[in-house]
């Protein structure tokens, strides 16, 4: 099945599943590590190689966990790690970025991102990044939470081009990217990564959700995902703690769902008429 996973394509060619695993939350508790290290596997096993962590959960704990569900499996993983704002700056980014490779028992970051903007100029992020490409400490760089503004200016800079994924808030609730930041990213031939494609559970139960998933003999998170998964440049990052969770959101990679699914969500969750800001979580 793992062979089977559909893949994206990032701009400089690697390809990662569109499918993959979030960590926010994971590495709180000592007594549920077992448990977030079985879950992350049991993904790895079932080809959602992509896993999606950073210095902030649980203050490196997260990470931790994450290494150990790589150990004896790294070179399957797809590992991105993201770097604080107050972190962001030339010389702070080597030092965050050394510590997180400690934490997650690594030598390498294939994908290392601006958590969102703080009030270090993008310029010295960037130069950060650029070293630790040299350096062989991370393979790309990108960037998280940044509108079409945002990205404009980064872009505009000398070595600006280059961001290999936009790790964004997108869900059924949180459509507003759909205007135009999915399309911005898609003509610089950049990918989004979905962040909270189930709104952390809070979409679960919705009449629309409920119906449809009937529909399919599924689940709510099931279409929940789906939805978002049906761009061919996202990649959908749920966390799931749970192996039950984990089996499930891999098996939603296999619904298609139909015009008439697509239309009731349309009537449930409209699309966006005009630009939001961007909302993050
Ligand atoms: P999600 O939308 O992924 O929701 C996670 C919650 O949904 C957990 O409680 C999980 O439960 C539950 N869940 C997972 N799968 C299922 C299922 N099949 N059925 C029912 N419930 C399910 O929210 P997150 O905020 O965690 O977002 C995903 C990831 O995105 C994060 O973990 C993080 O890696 C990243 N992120 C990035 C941000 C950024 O600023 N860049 C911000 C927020 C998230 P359980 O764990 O018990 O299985």
């Amino acid at each position: 099945m793992a062979r089977d996973i559909r893949q994206i394509r990032l701009p400089d060619g690697t390809m990662v599943p569109a499918l993959g695993q979030g960590t926010w939350f994971m590495g709180e508790k000592r007594s549920a590590r077992a448990a977030e290290v079985a879950a992350l596997r049991r993904g790895l096993d079932l080809g959602m190689t992509l896993i999606d962590t950073a210095e902030m959960y649980a203050d490196g704990g997260a990470e931790e966990v994450v290494g150990e569900a790589m150990s004896g499996r790294r070179e399957e993983v797809f590992l991105v790690s993201k770097v604080l704002p107050g972190n962001a700056s030339r010389k702070r980014a080597i030092k965050a970025c050394e510590d997180s490779l400690r934490r997650l028992g690594t030598d390498r970051i294939d994908l290392y991102l601006l958590h969102w903007r703080g009030g270090v100029p993008f310029s010295e992020t960037l130069e950060a990044f650029h070293a630790l490409v040299r350096d062989g400490k991370i393979r790309a760089w990108g960037v998280s939470n940044l509108d079409v503004d945002d990205l404009e200016e980064w872009v505009a800079l000398a070595d600006g081009n280059g961001i290999a994924a936009n790790q964004v808030l997108y869900n059924l609730t949180r459509r507003g990217i759909e205007f135009d930041l999915l399309p911005w990213c898609r003509r610089h031939g950049m990918a989004t990564m979905a962040y909270s494609p189930i709104e952390q559970g809070r979409l679960l139960g919705h009449p629309t959700l409920t119906a449809v998933a009937d529909r399919h003999g599924a689940t709510e998170a099931q279409i929940a995902l789906a939805w978002v998964m049906r761009h061919p440049d996202v990649i959908a990052i749920p966390k799931a703690g749970r192996l039950v969770h984990v089996d499930e959101n891999r098996a939603a990679l296999d619904i298609v769902l139909s015009a008439e699914d697509f239309a009731a969500l349309d009537a449930a969750f409209p699309p966006p008429r005009r630009k939001r800001a961007l909302e993050m979580l």
